[in-house]
C-alpha cells in the first residue's frame, strides 16, 4: 500500500522555520558585529539565506508535484533542507559558544535551546526528522557544558540529556498521537482498508496525473450479493467477520498492484497501478476481476458457519479523460449495477453503449412515473377460453400510452421493476382491475378467471398482501375474490422464497389463487413446485408457437401437462395462434387457451362489447 507522509504539514512549516531562522539570525549577526567578530556571523548569515531561498523554493514545488516519484524526492530534499537549517544553527553555537568575555556564550545557549524547542514542535509529524535534528542541536551542547569540567558543567551536562529525553518522549507521544488520528482519518475501522474519503482522495491526484502521463488505470468496484441476508439471518456481529475476511482476501490477492478501499456496506474498491496504454488492455484488469470473483466464492468459515458469498463487480477505465472522481466511480458503479441486474456472480465493463442504456432507462423511468400520475397508463384485457372456445375470463395486461405512441410493457416493465416504480404501478393496476371486474360482475358477465400480473418485486414489498386485502374488501365480494389469479413468474424463485411464500400464503387466505407464468422457461424444478402454492400452469407462449415444428416443443407441451396432473394444477396455454395449435392442445388435455386465435388484448370498451350477451 502507498504510505502517504504528511507533506503537506512541512510544506506549511517552511515559511515559518524560515522566519525564525533569519530574524534571531539577524540579531546575533549584529551582536557579532557589537563584539567586533562579525565576518564569521556574516558567512553564517550568508549560508542561511541560501538554505532559506532552498526551502522557499521547496515551498513553491510542492503543488505543482503531481507524480508520486517526484513527491518522494520532495521529501528526501525537504529532509535535507530541515537538517542543514538546525544544523547551522549548531554551528553558529560552536563559533560563539567559547565567546565568555563579550557573553555571547550565553545568547548561542539560549538559541541552542530554543532552536531545539521550535523543531520538536515544528517537526513532530516524522521521527525520521525531529530525532536526528534534535540530537545535532543538544548533543553538542550537553557536551559544551560537560567539558566546562565543573560541579555545575556536569550538572548542566546532564540537565541537557534530560531535557533531550523529555522533548524526544513529549514529541514521540504528539507523533504517536498523529499517526494514529491520520490512521483513523484514511482508513476503515472494521476492515482496516481505506476509507472512502481516502480514496476519493487518492483517486482524485492519480486522475490529475494520468491526464499528463497519458498512462492508463482501471477502478474495479465490488458489491457483494446478498450480503443483507447474512446480517439479517445470521446477526452483524457474523456480517462484520465476513466483511473482515473479504478485506483479507481481497488485500491478500491485490495489495502489491492495487490501492484498496472499502467504500461502505458490502461494497470495496480496488484502483490499479498507472500503466503504459501499450503495456496494457483491459483484458487484464477483466482477468484481475474474473479471478477476484473466484477468490471471494471460496467457502468463508465463521464460527460454526459455513458461508458461500459470490459478488458483482463493474471496471471502469481511467485514462486522461478529464472527469473528477465521483464521476469514474459513478460510471464503474452503473457498470457494477448491470452485473447485478444481469444474475449477480459476474464481472461488467462501463462502456458507452451501457452509460446510454442506462441514461434511456433513466429517461424512461422519469416519464413512467409521470404516466403512472396522470394516468396514462391503461389497462387492457385479452379474453381467456375454454375447450369448446367460451370465453370464461381475462388477462390484463398493461399498456402506457405515451406521447411517442403505444409502449410496449415488455419495454417499460422491467424498468419499472428495476427502479421499484413497479410497486406503486402494481397497486394501480390492481385497483384498477379490481374495479373492472366489479363492474363487470355487477353487469353480469361470466367472469370465471381474472389474471392479472404480479412482479415479484411487489411481492417482496412488505405491506402488499395487507394492501391487497384492502383492495379485496374495497371492490370484491368473496365469490368474486376467488375468480381472481395473481400470476407470478419463476423468477419468484431466485429471491427470498421464504419471504415470497409467506406472501403468497396471506393472499391465498383471502380466496385469491396463482399461477405459475411463462412455465418452462426459468428456475422451477419440481421441488420447488411442491413448495409454493400455485394452482395453475401457464405454457409459454414460445413453446405453443413451435409447437408444429420442433420435436422438443412437442416433447415439453405434454411433460408440463403432466407435471400440472401430478400436482393437480390447471393448465393455461398462452400464444395459441391457429386451429392446429389449439387443437392438438386440447387432444393433450389443456384447460385453458390464450391467443391470437381467439383475440388480442382489447381495450375495456372493446373487451365489453365483444363479450357481453
Ligand atoms: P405475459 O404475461 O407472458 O403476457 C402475454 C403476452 O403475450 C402479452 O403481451 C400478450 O399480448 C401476448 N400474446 C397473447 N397472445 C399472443 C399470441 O397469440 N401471440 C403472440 N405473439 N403474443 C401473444 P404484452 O401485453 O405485450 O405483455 C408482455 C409482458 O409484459 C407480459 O407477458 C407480462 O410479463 C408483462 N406485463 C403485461 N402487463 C403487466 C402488468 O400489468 N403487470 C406486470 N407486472 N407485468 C405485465
Ligand atoms: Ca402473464
Amino acid at each position: 500500500m502507498i504510505r502517504q507522509k504528511n507533506y503537506q504539514f512541512f510544506k506549511n512549516q517552511i515559511i515559518l522555520i524560515i522566519g525564525l531562522s533569519l530574524l534571531p539570525g539577524i540579531v546575533l549577526v549584529i551582536l557579532a558585529w557589537m563584539h567586533n567578530m562579525v565576518m564569521g556571523a556574516l558567512i553564517w548569515y550568508v549560508l542561511l539565506l541560501a538554505t532559506s531561498a532552498w526551502g522557499l523554493s521547496l515551498y513553491y514545488r510542492y503543488d505543482k508535484i503531481i507524480d508520486s516519484d517526484v513527491l518522494t524526492r520532495w521529501y528526501t530534499e525537504i529532509k535535507a533542507y530541515f537538517y542543514l537549517n538546525f544544523s547551522l544553527w549548531t554551528v553558529l553555537f560552536l563559533m560563539y559558544a567559547g565567546e565568555v568575555e563579550s557573553k555571547l556564550h550565553y545568547i548561542v545557549i539560549f538559541t541552542q535551546l530554543g532552536t531545539s524547542v521550535v523543531a520538536s514542535a515544528l517537526l513532530v509529524t516524522d521521527r525520521k526528522i525531529f530525532v536526528p535534528v534534535l540530537l545535532v542541536i543538544l548533543l553538542p551542547l550537553s557536551g559544551y557544558f560537560f567539558m566546562i569540567d565543573t560541579w555545575y558543567g556536569y550538572v548542566l551536562s546532564l540537565f541537557t540529556i534530560v531535557f533531550l529525553g523529555i522533548l524526544f518522549y513529549a514529541s514521540n507521544n504528539t507523533y504517536k498521537l498523529i499517526q494514529k488520528n491520520d490512521y483513523q482519518a484514511k482508513h476503515d475501522m472494521l476492515t482496516k482498508l481505506y476509507n472512502r474519503r481516502y480514496f476519493l482522495s487518492y483517486l482524485e491526484t492519480v486522475i490529475l496525473r494520468l491526464e499528463k502521463s497519458k498512462k492508463v488505470a482501471y477502478l474495479l468496484l465490488i458489491d457483494l450479493d446478498h450480503f443483507k441476508t447474512i446480517n439479517d439471518s445470521l446477526g452483524h456481529d457474523i456480517g462484520d467477520k465476513v466483511l473482515q475476511s473479504v478485506a483479507r482476501r481481497i488485500e491478500k490477492f491485490a495489495e502489491e498492484t492495487h490501492v484498496i478501499a472499502r467504500f461502505g456496506g458490502d461494497e470495496f474498491t480496488l484502483l490499479s497501478l498507472e500503466h503504459n496504454s501499450n503495456e496494457y488492455s483491459i483484458e487484464d484488469s477483466y482477468e484481475v476481476a474474473e479471478m477476484l470473483l473466484e477468490i471471494l466464492k471460496k467457502p468463508y468459515r465463521i464460527g460454526k458457519h459455513r458461508l458461500y458469498l459470490t459478488a458483482s463487480i463493474g471496471i471502469k477505465e481511467i485514462t486522461g479523460v478529464s472527469m473528477d472522481a465521483n464521476q469514474f466511480i459513478k460510471e464503474a458503479d452503473i457498470a457494477m449495477y448491470e452485473a447485478k441486474h444481469i444474475g449477480r456472480d459476474g464481472v461488467i465493463l462501463f462502456s458507452d453503449t451501457l452509460s446510454q442504456r442506462v441514461q434511456l432507462e433513466h429517461d424512461t423511468e422519469q416519464k413512467l412515473y409521470f404516466a403512472v400520475q396522470d394516468k396514462d397508463i391503461e389497462l387492457y384485457y385479452q379474453p381467456l377460453f375454454n375447450e369448446k372456445k367460451v370465453m370464461i375470463g381475462c388477462e390484463v395486461l398493461v399498456r402506457w400510452k405515451s406521447g411517442e405512441g403505444y409502449i410496449a410493457p415488455d419495454v417499460f416493465i422491467p424498468i419499472a421493476e428495476k427502479t421499484g416504480l413497479i410497486v406503486g404501478l402494481g397497486y394501480f393496476i390492481l385497483e384498477e382491475s379490481f374495479q373492472t371486474l366489479k363492474e363487470w360482475h355487477i353487469k353480469g358477465m361470466l367472469i370465471q378467471h381474472f389474471s392479472v400480473n404480479i412482479s415479484v418485486k411487489q411481492l417482496l414489498d412488505n405491506t402488499f398482501a395487507d394492501r391487497v386485502e384492502i383492495l379485496c374488501d374495497t371492490y370484491l365480494s368473496q365469490n368474486v375474490r376467488e375468480k381472481v389469479f395473481f400470476e407470478v413468474t419463476e423468477s419468484v424463485l431466485a429471491e427470498d422464497v421464504g419471504k415470497i411464500i409467506s406472501t403468497m400464503n396471506k393472499i391465498k387466505a383471502l380466496g385469491i389463487r396463482f399461477s405459475m407464468d411463462d412455465f418452462g422457461t426459468g428456475y422451477s424444478s419440481l421441488s420447488h413446485l411442491r413448495e409454493i402454492p400455485i394452482d395453475e400452469l401457464k405454457i409459454d407462449k414460445s413453446f405453443v408457437t413451435h409447437l408444429m415444428e420442433s420435436n422438443m416443443d412437442q416433447t415439453m407441451v405434454p411433460a408440463i401437462l403432466s407435471i400440472a396432473k401430478l400436482f393437480k394444477l390447471t393448465v393455461v396455454a398462452e400464444g395459441v395462434e391457429n386451429k392446429k395449435q389449439f387443437d392438438y392442445l386440447v387432444s393433450q388435455g389443456c384447460n385453458i387457451f390464450q391467443g391470437y386465435y381467439f383475440n388480442k388484448a382489447l381495450s375495456k370498451r372493446d373487451f365489453l362489447s365483444s363479450y357481453t350477451t
